[in-house]
């Protein structure tokens, strides 16, 4: 049985019609820059937050660049970042000129250990950046009491948690600002680049507003040195009409996870943990094994599609080889990056298929018995 990874066309097709009007009003708006689609989009996903404010731009990177400068992060500046992230979150603070400074994440949840985060701490630090991994919240409070106490701005990475609550609340606007990604691939995709920010502080949002159109709140008067990174009213359109999906796919996402969690908890493998406080939306499902390569490959010769969430960290990246970070000096995201899978998860799996990924798996640990 084929199982791919990832279908993106299958989202497409459950919406077609939709989509395709969604596409067509805009074509026949005569409007293509900013204007009613993005501010509609804007404050319906605000709303879905539970965020005062939307501001939608070109993609997470930018969403990410652009938080960091509306909060004056800048050359000289630190930023603690998770050592286990995509690593978008740490190009992000090396384009504002700051440099990341990583932090090691909880072994069992896999998301920044808030007891590690203080040591990290120096007179430089401006922000704290937690990346809410694979669709799981991270423990905000405890990062938020650190960030108080420290005078530093909280940054939320929430490019995989579409939708996911903490202690009951959606994440959107705990922190400073929250950093959203509408890749194709996401849990809420567009259909080309997205991306947004949320947040409740007035200020933030309105030079965010500025920056991402020239730096500039009336045509030709430019206030800042800003950029072009405004969010596209086509990819608007699609998202406003995908948005009132969300929750019935993160619900078939989660009914996913749960089928894994039952059928694969004789696997022999480690599967993925979930505090009481978190309600994740499961953009990713890991599973974490020392045998990760052969489980790769023998789940790929039998037509199963996985993916590694990621293959090798940011600071053994070519692009950070300058910040010399030894090999060895983040053992935790060492570790993971040898050993998780992720295994395929959408709205789209038919039970046959999860199944038949949970036999797999059980047939490969039952054989080395
Ligand atoms: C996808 C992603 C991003 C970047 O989003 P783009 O829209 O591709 O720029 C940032 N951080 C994390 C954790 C992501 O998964």
């Amino acid at each position: 049985m084929n199982v791919p990874f990832l279908d993106l066309r299958a989202a497409y097709l459950e919406l077609k019609p939709a989509i395709d009007a969604a596409i067509t009003r805009v074509l026949e708006s005569g409007s293509y820059i900013l204007g009613a689609e993005v501010e509609a989009f804007e404050s319906e996903f605000a709303a879905y937050c539970e965020a005062t404010h939307c501001v939608g731009v070109a993609n997470g990177l930018d969403a990410l660049t652009l938080a960091l400068r509306a909060l004056d992060v800048g050359p000289g500046d630190e930023v603690i970042v998770p050592s286990n992230t995509y690593i978008a979150t740490w190009l992000a603070v090396s384009a504002v000129g700051a440099t990341p400074v990583s932090v090691e994440p909880d072994a069992a949840t896999h998301n920044i250990d808030p007891a590690r985060i203080e040591a990290a701490i120096t007179s430089r630090t401006k922000a704290i950046l937690p990346v809410h991994l694979y669709g799981q919240p991270a423990d905000l409070d405890p990062v938020l009491a650190i960030a108080q106490a420290h005078d530093l701005a909280l940054v939320e990475d929430a490019a995989q948690a579409h939708g996911a609550r903490y202690k009951g609340r959606r994440i959107g606007a705990h922190g400073d600002i929250v950093c959203w990604s509408f890749y194709p691939g996401k849990n809420l995709g567009a259909m080309g680049d997205a991306g947004a920010i949320t947040t409740n502080r007035d200020d933030l949002a309105d030079r965010i507003r500025v920056l991402r159109n020239y730096g500039s709140r009336e045509k030709y008067v430019n206030e800042v040195q800003g950029v072009n990174s405004r969010l596209d009213p086509i990819q608007a359109a699609i998202l406003r009409t995908k948005l009132p999906h969300l929750d019935d796919w993160t619900a078939r996402r989660r009914a996913v996870a749960a089928r894994y969690d039952g059928g694969l908890a004789t696997a022999g493998i480690a599967l993925p943990h979930v505090p009481e406080w978190a309600d994740p939306v499961w953009h990713l499902y890991v599973v974490r094994s020392p045998e990760r390569d052969k489980l790769q490959a023998r789940l790929a010769s039998a037509g199963v599609g996985t993916l590694i969430h990621y293959p090798i960290p940011p600071h053994m990246q070519a692009a950070y080889a300058g910040m010399e970070i030894v090999r060895g000096a983040l053992p935790l995201a060492e570790r993971l990056a040898r050993e998780v899978l992720s295994l395929p998860l959408s709205p789209y799996l038919t039970l046959e298929q999860q199944d038949a990924v949970i036999a797999l798996v059980g047939k490969l640990v039952n054989d080395r018995r």
